[in-house]
């Protein structure tokens, strides 16, 4: 982040816009709306239809050489459609320190225009720090469609009675859970329906502040601990449920696997905590991260749990619901994409196929001793895929486990690793090469699918081609 996006009070004194045309215009109107006083030197075409007296009253066309205006109390400077003379009101504005704003030139600006979402109190900046106004108008459309029409009247109104609240909790986090459960019950739903006068009625109707905020709300009791499942790294395959979780932590509980993308979107006052064993170290155990989620259920905070791809495929939740049942801690669970679900989307393995490929087992070989209790014979049906867990260092056992069952060693096999994130790396080849294979992979996690199906997988397609196109050269020489 190079640019910080901060809310400038364009009250508290004029700002200058330098320039004209349909540019200058766009630009006047977003500094109209914010109830700035402005000087405009005009610089070419300077259309004033549409203004109303109101905003007739707060504009000053000036039509004098910007570059000798008196810029004393001036707090920005806008150039839009200027040409070259805002190129030398930039310098003029940096000499003495002023924040200027040269449209569609970041060499000369020291503050860049946001895409603007604006619903009265709430005001939504998106930025790109200047490098594609296409992604922020994109983001901002989403971001239209997913706010509340009168989100802005919600915060006005909270607005309107922060301080007495202030003064009758004077506790920081039991405020906090006061707003929240305003916002998120009824009073806030009434805000939202344009129903204001009944909303203020209810919330005048609340005798004891703090009791209302301590009080449990129903379906969402505090002292809580969700296991929630990050998926295998890329934040957009978060579930909905997963973000609102993370979002309204007090504390997380996370894994190695857990990517740091994901770690980003983590409510910002929550405590992380990281339990899982950290480049080579062992982590602190079981039972201890059990308590550790106990402890702070008991003492009121919500708790995320969060694991790599789904909890409950090889992550150990069932162990630790067990562990909050028997403390009498409530819990849920919100299921994660399981990495090998990442796997076969990203790189195209339809895991299951018509009627070649019926069946799919996930299992996990961890060690080489694990690979060795697996009963390899039960995956003899060569229409089964078979997707292995931490099957890397166990490759050559899983070889020899799959080849005595019975499988061809032609039978296609993929090495997928860190798979949706932006390192993800992928290698096929056959079951006998399977050793190799993982050789290939420059670190994990990474997890083997092994089946027929991958022959139909993109990275096996553009190893075909390869191989086609070298055949081609080589008949051609
Ligand atoms: N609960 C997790 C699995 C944990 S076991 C899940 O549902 O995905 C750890 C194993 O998961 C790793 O050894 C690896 O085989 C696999 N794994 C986890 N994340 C992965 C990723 N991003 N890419 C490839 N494999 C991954």
């Amino acid at each position: 982040m190079r640019y910080l996006p901060l809310f400038l009070d364009l009250q508290t004194g004029p700002v200058l816009l330098v320039g004209g045309g349909d540019l200058a215009r766009a630009k006047l109107r977003v500094l109209l709306a914010a109830g700035a006083r402005i000087r405009w030197h005009v610089i070419g075409d300077h259309d004033l239809s549409g203004l109303d007296a109101a905003d007739r009253a707060r504009l000053e066309l000036i039509e004098d050489d910007p570059l000798a205006a008196d810029l004393t109390g001036v707090i920005a400077i806008f150039c839009a459609g200027a040409g070259d003379v805002g190129v030398a009101m930039a310098l003029k504005a940096k000499a003495v320190g002023l924040p200027v704003n040269v449209m569609d030139d970041l060499q000369h600006s020291s503050f860049i225009f946001p895409a603007i979402v604006d619903r009265g109190e709430v005001v939504v900046a998106i930025g790109t720090g200047g490098a594609s106004p296409v992604v922020a108008r994109r983001l901002r459309e989403k971001i239209e469609a997913l706010l509340p029409a009168r989100i802005g009247d919600l915060a006005g109104f909270i607005g309107r009675f922060r301080k007495s609240v202030h003064a009758r909790i004077p506790e920081m986090s039991l405020r906090r859970r006061f707003w929240e459960r305003l916002v998120d019950g009824p009073i806030g739903a009434l805000v939202l329906e344009g129903r204001k006068d009944e909303a203020e009625a209810e919330l005048n109707r609340i005798t004891d502040a703090s009791a209302f905020a301590a009080a449990r709300p129903a379906g969402r009791a505090e002292g809580h601990v969700m296991l929630v499942g990050a998926g295998p790294g890329d934040p957009d395959l978060l579930t909905v449920k997963a973000l609102r979780a993370l979002q309204d932590a007090d504390v997380v509980f996370y894994d190695e696997l857990v990517s740091s993308d994901i770690l980003d979107r983590i409510r910002r006052d929550a405590s992380r905590v990281p339990v899982g064993r950290r480049a080579g170290k062992p982590g602190i155990g079981q039972d201890a991260i059990n308590q550790l989620m106990i402890d702070a259920a008991r003492a009121g905070q919500r708790v995320v749990r969060l694991k790599g791809g789904d909890p409950f495929v090889f992550g150990r939740g069932g162990e630790e619901v067990e562990a909050l049942r028997r403390a009498g801690v409530a819990y849920s669970v919100v299921p994660g994409i399981t990495a090998g679900l990442g796997a076969a989307a990203q790189f195209e393995v339809p895991l299951t196929f018509r009627n070649k490929a019926l069946r799919i087992t996930f299992l996990t070989a961890h060690k080489a001793r694990d690979a060795e209790t697996v009963d390899w014979s039960a995956l003899t049906d060569l229409g089964m895929t078979v997707v292995v867990y931490m099957g890397m260092t166990a490759a050559p056992s899983v070889r020899a486990g799959l080849l005595a069952a019975g499988r061809s060693p032609k039978t296609p096999v993929g090495v997928f690793s860190r798979v949706t994130r932006p390192d993800a790396q992928a290698v096929v080849g056959t079951l006998e090469q399977l050793p190799d294979l993982v050789e290939k992979i420059d670190g994990g996690p990474a997890i083997l699918i092994i089946g027929d199906v991958v022959a139909h997988s993109a990275p096996w397609r553009r190893d075909n081609l390869n191989h086609l196109i070298s055949g081609l050269l080589e008949a051609a020489e």
